[in-house]
């Protein structure tokens, strides 16, 4: 039964009942009073969508016109309330007809009521604020900071909380230190100076006392005040020399029988920018609720509605920034988090199928000798684990289709082995092939390690530092080559022509790599390594660099499962789980900064044995060239006052990319015993004979980055240690901080990063591309798999939402997904 149904049962039984008021326990008023809002929100969601643009406009005038709560039926004549009654009986009549189509609505309302005037300026969802009257240019600018732009803009700028002042109270039950909410008049009102504020004073009362109210600072208050005048007090009180006060608490006037906004209820909490004023923006936020909701249409179909038991969107909408309770505050929290990770995943699902099933791909033979040769020169065998995914990852490669694949695996699990393994096949299948890394210094590594390999099994020849060639390996020469920014310019031209010729066979590099100038002639195969770090935007920008390349990402960021779900959605998961054999739990501790010599001995006693050690300083994300000064700064004292007698290495993310290399070399060779470096060694890095990870201001890193710097010790075969050393420490930093002692495993830690920081933090500023979740809260499993079902069952019935019922969700994903760059 809908709220107008119930309106007319009610109608009709008080005319039946002869108009005595009887109908209703209270009496008609208050039921009026009290129902109004609902019913005019029924009104709406009574209209089926289909007429709701034609109808809604007239219906939702006139019913404003009936004016329904103020009508004051009590103190109406029997013969008045007969006419009365008739006339609104008459009004829902016309309403019915109108939904079922017969007969012109417009014409007919207008005949049974006069229309003077309607609130309806003839704006649209898509309407700039400005429509709204008060929102001048200057507050659409503050509004544009919080990407509010458009009057549907504003329906979907949710608050961020409740202040609960339902709890309505008289004055005498007040207690202190409570949120409640009075209704009382206003026995007087003036300006008063308090310090040197002016601010308001004024004292109200009910049938059971006076209480004092202040506002600090806000002396024009008192002229909107005459005495006698009703109002609505909520906030908390104090006791101010035995006698209680309201402090500066939510006031609102009592206007007829309008629902209240700022007072007595769940009143929401805007997440406001300077200039932006709560009353002002609830005002606004109600007033586009009451105005346009009715040309919001349900795009999801019904049947997902009942199925995931989710209510309307118009009501949804409605009760976010006005619930009527808590609990219809989360039901519409539920209905429009749904509704985001259903579209995220109707968005990264479709282009999954699109990218697999649709668009041809390359497919490579797999020559068996080429793998053997290449593991042949390996110094040990490849873990179950790598064995398994590689075996995923080539019968991708052999299908017509291009591969989307995420490979994640713990530091230290051996991603680049495998990687190779890719690379090598692309080159043998006369594709080029490109390993896109973060860092100048991984892409460094990766160089020369994968030209440590083939040095072994081939010929080598140094055509240019960064370009090598092997022969001997392949039927035909194989060359890699280096890009990184950091090349000279000539140099960098030179590479960009041999690519674009085909006569390098794999490049290694960074972002140089995704440059427009970079145009390969035959690109078959992109790998990416530490996803993480990359955004989404890199990816596609990588993947166009190819007529379909394979592509597979890689990250040692364990990415808890939701997360995966939801921002790779459109990849195949690969997992290694295992790390190669005689690797050990690095012992974690953390230190209070005054124990620091401690630390000091502890990495000596290490270096005596031969062994190296990190110290990484403190993260300093504004700017490189602080974190810079800063690394240079501990170098220097760490040199001159600790560890005079030891040989100290220093790499930052300024140096010139051949220093950074030649930093890594001498430390991997063993020249330095300590190597002082900001957080660029994060991702990657190996140096076999490292034990001892130092952390300074371990505070400032996320659980995941700890774990990956911790995985850059006890590589080969012995003991790694990482020393942990916050320079603040709070109970949620010990806490956090004895996380790191206690687990080992990167996906239990990123759970941990996830659940602490939340998922923004959690990616970096970096991954961008995607829409952004308003509601949704990415640790919520449960819908969000009831999200990914339904999203696939659409998919599977109806791929190209060609059904009726599908018509809507299908201009609601396009819009979305042409907002975000990568898929437009
Ligand atoms: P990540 O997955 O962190 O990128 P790497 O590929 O850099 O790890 O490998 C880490 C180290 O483990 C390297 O020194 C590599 O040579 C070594 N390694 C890789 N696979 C194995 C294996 N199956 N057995 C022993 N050592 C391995
Ligand atoms: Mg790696």
């Amino acid at each position: 039964m809908t709220d107008i149904d119930t309106l007319r049962a009610i109608l009709e039984l008080e005319r039946k009942g002869d108009c005595v008021d009887k109908a209703v326990f209270g009496g008609l008023d208050k039921y009026l009073q009290r129902q109004a809002r609902r019913i005019r929100q029924g009104l709406i969601l009574t209209l089926n969508e289909a007429k709701r643009k034609e109808l809604a406009p007239q219906f939702l005038a006139n019913f404003d016109e009936l004016n329904l709560a103020n009508y004051d039926y009590a103190s109406h004549s029997i013969d008045e309330r007969k006419i009365w009654l008739a006339s609104i009986l008459d009004w829902i009549d016309k309403l019915e007809k109108a939904k079922q189509g017969d007969g012109t609505p417009r014409n007919r309302v207008r005949g049974a009521l006069s229309v003077t005037r309607t609130r309806f300026s003839g704006g649209r969802l898509d309407s700039p604020i400005t429509i709204i009257k008060d929102i001048t240019p200057r507050v659409a600018t503050r509004f544009a900071k919080l990407d509010v732009n458009t009057i549907e803009n504003l329906l979907y700028f949710f608050p961020r909380r409740y202040v609960d002042y339902s709890q309505r109270k008289t004055i005498s039950q007040l207690e202190e230190g409570k949120e409640q909410t009075i209704i009382a008049s206003i026995w007087q009102a003036k300006v008063a100076t308090f310090g040197n504020l002016r601010s308001t004073e004024a004292i109200v009362g009910d049938e059971t006392g006076t209480v004092r109210v202040v506002w600090f600072n806000q002396p024009y208050l008192a002229k909107k005040f005459p005495a006698n005048t009703r109002i609505i007090i909520s906030g908390t009180v104090r006791e101010f020399k035995g006698e209680k006060v309201f402090e500066s608490p939510e006031w609102e006037l009592i206007k007829g029988t309008e629902e209240t906004i700022h007072t007595a209820r769940l009143v929401p909490i805007y997440p406001l920018t300077q200039g932006l004023y709560p009353r002002q923006v609830r005002k606004w936020t109600r007033e586009v609720i009451d105005g346009y909701i009715w040309q919001i249409h349900d795009f999801l179909p019904c049947e997902i509605k009942n199925r995931c038991q989710l209510i309307d969107l118009s009501h949804a909408l409605t009760q976010v920034h006005y619930p009527d309770d808590q609990s219809a505050a989360d039901k519409a929290r539920e209905r429009l988090a749904f509704e985001e990770l259903f579209l995220l995943q109707l968005g990264v699902l479709s282009r999954k199928r699109d990218w697999q099933e649709n668009q041809q791909g390359n497919a490579f033979d797999i020559d068996e000798r080429v793998i053997e040769r290449f593991l042949s020169c390996l110094p040990f065998t490849l873990t179950q684990a790598q064995q398994k995914v590689f075996q995923e990852i080539l019968a991708d490669l052999q299908k017509p289709k291009a591969m989307s694949r995420l490979l994640q695996g713990e530091v230290g699990s051996g991603k680049t082995v495998v990687a190779t393994l890719a690379l090598l096949i692309a080159a043998a299948n006369d594709y080029q092939a490109a390993l896109m890394a973060p860092t100048e210094v991984l892409a460094e590594q990766h160089f020369h390690n994968i030209c440590g390999y083939l040095a072994k099994i081939a010929d080598q020849e140094e055509k240019a530092p960064n370009i090598k060639r092997y022969s001997g390996f392949l039927s035909k020469p194989l060359t890699i080559a280096l890009l990184v920014g950091s090349l000279s310019s000539s140099e960098k031209e030179n590479l960009h022509h041999k690519i674009g010729q085909g006569e390098i066979d794999i490049v290694i590099g960074t972002h140089a790599l995704i440059q427009k100038t970079v145009e390969f002639s035959q690109l078959g195969l992109a790998i990416i390594d530490e996803q993480h770090r990359f955004g989404v935007l890199q990816r596609s920008a990588l993947r166009q660099k190819g007529f379909n390349p394979h592509i597979l990402v890689m990250t040692a960021t364990p990415i808890p499962r939701t997360m995966a779900l939801t921002l790779y959605g459109d990849l195949d998961l690969s997992v290694i789980d295992e790390l190669p054999p005689g690797r050990q739990q690095v012992k974690t501790k953390w230190l209070k900064p005054q124990y620091r010599e401690k630390a000091y001995s502890f990495v000596r006693r290490e270096v005596s044995k031969k062994n190296q050690a990190f110290i990484i300083c403190p993260l300093i994300e504004e700017s490189e060239s602080l974190a810079t000064r800063a690394a240079t700064t501990e170098y220097d004292r760490l040199s001159r006052e600790v560890f005079p007698d030891l040989k100290l290495g220093l790499l930052h993310g300024q140096l010139p990319a051949g220093e950074k290399e030649e930093v890594m070399r001498r430390f991997r060779a063993g020249e330095f015993d300590i190597l002082v470096s900001t957080s660029v060694v994060e991702v990657g890095i190996d140096i076999p004979r490292a034990t001892v990870m130092l952390v300074e201001g371990a505070e400032r890193f996320g659980l995941s980055q700890l774990h990956q710097f911790r995985g850059r010790v006890g590589r080969d075969k012995s003991q790694g240690y990482c020393i942990l050393i916050p320079e603040a420490y709070s109970a949620e930093i010990k806490e956090r901080l004895r996380l790191m002692e206690m687990i080992h495993n990167g996906f239990a830690l990123a759970e941990e990063d996830l659940k602490l920081r939340g998922p923004g933090d959690f990616f970096g500023t970096q991954q961008s591309g995607l829409p952004s979740l308003k509601v949704a809260d990415l640790s919520d499993i449960h819908l969000l798999e009831l999200a990914r079902r339904e999203a696939i069952a659409v998919l599977d019935s109806d791929s190209d939402f060609a059904k009726n019922e599908n018509a809507l969700l299908k201009e609601r994903v396009a819009r979305l997904w042409s907002q975000s760059a990568e898929w437009s």
